[in-house]
């Protein structure tokens, strides 16, 4: 019989593990909060409903669990056959009825859970390759479904806010982003100031000598640096405010 707790003893992980699975409640209480027609309405992605928003985090789940048991038995499975197969499955799961997308949601987190409670100690540094063709050990893959569950429940538009998604969740999701624009130098001239952290934070071009200086508490920050607006953050330049705070390079 599988063992009911993690096989993992590594403490660091299974920190990891409980901001995966927290997130994953947040997700579902955010989701369960919504009635059946709420659904249909639009989440904070352009283009995309609730529905899809959700069918997107059931699928995630699965490309997850695949990756999972690459790990476990070394034979290669990847997140999805291709990013038009992605794209299509979303778009199908938003055309289920609601109580298949919230199925699918709660049967496809539980699977990916089981998976990880069940994968052994040294699997977890097998090697495996994310949708972006990332080679990296399955350990990974509780940071890419956390950060995934949070953001996502965001979206959802009901209620959660960035300053909802724990701090080290949002602090590793910052870091994440402006190393995204460090490695494609989408960053020039541009300083991310976190001014609620102890020590502050600052992020972004070291090297710019006059930069646009970005700067608000870290979950007003995280929103911004993904996208999803400006409110609470200011952008400044050599001391002088900017009337518009412009929008973040793109991450993903
Ligand atoms: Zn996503």
């Amino acid at each position: 019989m599988a063992a009911r707790h993690d096989q993992t003893t590594d403490p660091q992980l299974l920190d990891s593990l409980l901001q995966a699975r927290r997130g994953t409640a947040f997700f579902a209480r955010k989701l369960n909060e919504l009635s059946d027609s709420d659904l249909d309405g639009p989440s904070l992605l352009p283009g995309w409903t609730r529905r899809h928003v959700t069918a997107h985090i059931g699928y995630n789940a699965r490309a997850i669990a695949r990756l999972i048991e690459w790990a476990a038995t070394g034979v290669e499975t990847p997140m999805y056959a291709s990013t038009e197969i992605r794209d299509h499955e979303i778009n199908f799961g938003a055309t289920l009825p609601p109580i298949a997308l919230r199925h699918l949601f709660d049967h496809s987190a539980v699977h990916l859970n089981v998976e990880w409670r069940d994968l052994p100690e040294e699997a977890w540094h097998h090697l495996v390759k994310t949708a972006q063709g990332r080679t990296v050990p399955a350990e990974e893959t509780v940071w890419m479904r956390t950060r995934e569950v949070w953001t996502h429940a965001v979206d959802l538009d009901n209620g959660a806010t960035f300053a909802d998604i724990p701090v080290p969740v949002l602090a590793r999701l910052l870091k994440d982003i402006t190393s995204a624009w460090a490695t494609r130098g989408t960053d020039t001239g541009l300083q991310v100031l976190v001014t609620d952290q102890q020590p502050e934070l600052k992020l972004g071009d070291a090297g710019a000598d006059a930069p646009v200086l970005i700067s608000g508490p870290l979950a007003g920050v995280l929103r911004w640096a993904t996208g999803r607006g400006t409110d609470g953050v200011t952008a400044s330049q050599s001391g002088a405010a900017l009337g518009a705070v412009p929008a973040a390079p793109k991450w993903i």
